[in-house]
């Protein structure tokens, strides 16, 4: 379900301000660039900003239930265009597809809108052919532009274009959020508040996939003398999507962190984290990870990799 009212946002105050003036104004700006850390709700409110816009029944709370909410809500309203990296970048001939989509005059709503995900990737000829379209867009045409990176967008791009900026979320909001909205018990909420470092996109996922409990299981059958227990966590594992697993890898690199902290100046560990703790050398140890999750990237057997892994945690 996506959120359908500006103010339902999080701690976004100036973002939100932002466009919710321009809706009352009516001052809309041809082109948006949500600029800000990964996960802490640009996408979320880039939707939100449609339902005001398109909304048939009410602009100022956007209803949910008239045509063009469902059809937002679905992905599917024909006056939306949805741009995102097409493996590695956004290329030209993605580019001449949303210049011929704003050729016509919206079928349903009073604006098009192009949603361009990771704005980064446009390589530069995408970066140059959108300049051409945003140079001299129709009266009609809105871009929202996503990125965590405005630096890495052509500057003329960016001098275009209304910068709307995110920011980190303090972690006791998180928490609270996930206390309130996942029903955790307080310590599992100030660990993922912890390990989410203000991006709470980050830390709904790893809730969500249940990532801390692999940790867990994880850490246990390395600490165990039994290969059965590992056979049977590598196997899990080895199902895990590569999205899940970059999740996966980087709360595995954490607690070696963490327990590397913990142990040579007590620095405080996060408290759903597992009770075994690192002792080896991080340094190698997180250098092992790493190249598992390379080679993870080629193809090589996961369940091989996993159970080499879980060998290595006690005895680095
Ligand atoms: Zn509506």
């Amino acid at each position: 379900m996506k959120v359908k009212s500006l103010n339902k946002i999080l701690k976004q105050e100036p973002a939100v301000n932002l466009l919710t003036q321009a809706l009352r104004k009516k001052r809309l700006s041809h082109a948006y660039l949500f600029t800000g850390p990964k996960g802490v709700g640009k996408e979320t409110t880039a939707w939100a900003f449609l339902f005001h816009l398109f909304c048939e029944k009410d602009k100022e709370n956007p209803c949910g239930e008239c045509r063009a909410c469902k059809k937002i809500e679905k992905e599917i309203h024909p006056d939306i265009y949805i741009l995102f990296p097409e493996k590695r970048e956004i290329t030209i001939g993605q580019i001449r597809e949303v210049i011929d989509f704003l050729k016509y005059r919206p079928l349903e709503a009073e604006y098009k809108v192009i949603l361009v995900k990771e704005a980064e990737k446009m390589n530069p000829e995408a970066g140059n052919a959108l300049l051409k379209s945003l140079e001299e867009p129709p009266f009609y045409a809105i871009f929202i532009l996503l990125t965590e990176n405005f630096s890495k967008l052509l500057p003329t791009i960016v001098s275009r274009s209304q910068i709307v900026r995110f920011r980190t979320i303090p972690k006791g909001v998180i928490k609270e959020f996930l206390k309130k909205n996942f029903l955790f018990e307080e310590e599992v909420a100030d660990t993922l508040a912890e390990v989410s470092f203000g991006s709470i996109g980050k830390a709904i996922t790893i809730a969500e996939k249940g990532i801390l409990e692999e940790l867990n299981s994880f850490v246990k059958a390395g600490f165990s003398k039994s290969p059965l227990k590992k056979f049977k966590v590598a196997e899990r594992l080895s199902f895990l999507s590569l999205q899940d697993l970059d999740d996966f890898f980087y709360l595995l690199t954490l607690w070696v962190w963490r327990s590397y902290l913990k142990h040579k100046i007590d620095y405080p560990y996060p408290r759903a984290f597992p009770e075994e703790i690192f002792e080896g050398d991080p340094y190698s140890a997180i250098k092992t990870i790493y190249e598992v999750k390379t080679a993870l990237d080629s193809y090589v057997n996961p369940e091989l990799s996993f159970y080499y892994l879980l060998n290595l945690l006690h005895t680095s």
